[in-house]
């Protein structure tokens, strides 16, 4: 098993849309592991898209723990939200937005998500609250989009703003 390099914005490679796994084959396997081992060997990591890390041609599969003692592995192959209910406005941050940045985002409370798990069998799960916000995130990476896309002109400006400035100072 290996560490995956998480990508950061605003890299355009997370602007790739995840590819449909049509088997889960040896090397489909690896890259779940793979990702697993990214997730829980870094901090404050609760789920990572595919098309959030450094593989070449990124697959629709994302990897998913939020329980506090990291012992409760999720991950769905082709994921796709088949009901939404209700609402949410939640607090969310993510491993490939950097400095800290974290804003509310408006996201369904409750879902349905129709997926393959990581033996190709197919699963419905039923979600809501944090959990629903987490898949929705994840989901949004495996179509190229980040949670900041998802913020007011005004306050993504400020955060490209801040991240510009941050970049700057760095690389001086
Ligand atoms: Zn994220």
């Amino acid at each position: 098993m290996a560490m995956v390099k998480i990508l950061q914005y605003p890299n355009l490679r997370l602007r790739k849309k995840g590819k449909k796994v049509e088997a889960i084959t040896p090397e489909i396997t690896q890259i779940i592991d793979d990702m697993f081992e990214t997730l829980y060997n870094t901090d404050n990591c609760a789920a990572l898209a595919a098309t959030q890390l450094d593989f070449a041609d990124p697959y629709h599969i994302t990897v998913i723990d939020i329980s506090p003692e990291k012992s409760n592995p999720i991950c769905l192959v082709n994921a796709e939200i088949i009901e939404r209910k209700g609402e949410q406005y939640e607090q969310e941050g993510c491993m490939s937005v950097p400095g800290g940045t974290y804003e509310k985002v408006k996201r369904d409370n409750k879902i349905k998500v129709r997926a393959l798990d990581q033996k190709g069998e197919p699963i419905e799960r039923e979600e809501e609250g944090y959990m629903a916000k987490c898949i929705q995130h994840e989901l949004d990476h495996l179509d190229g989009k980040l949670f900041i896309d998802r913020l007011s002109g005004l306050k993504r400006r400020r955060i490209d703003t801040r991240l510009t400035k941050l970049r700057k100072a760095k690389a001086s």
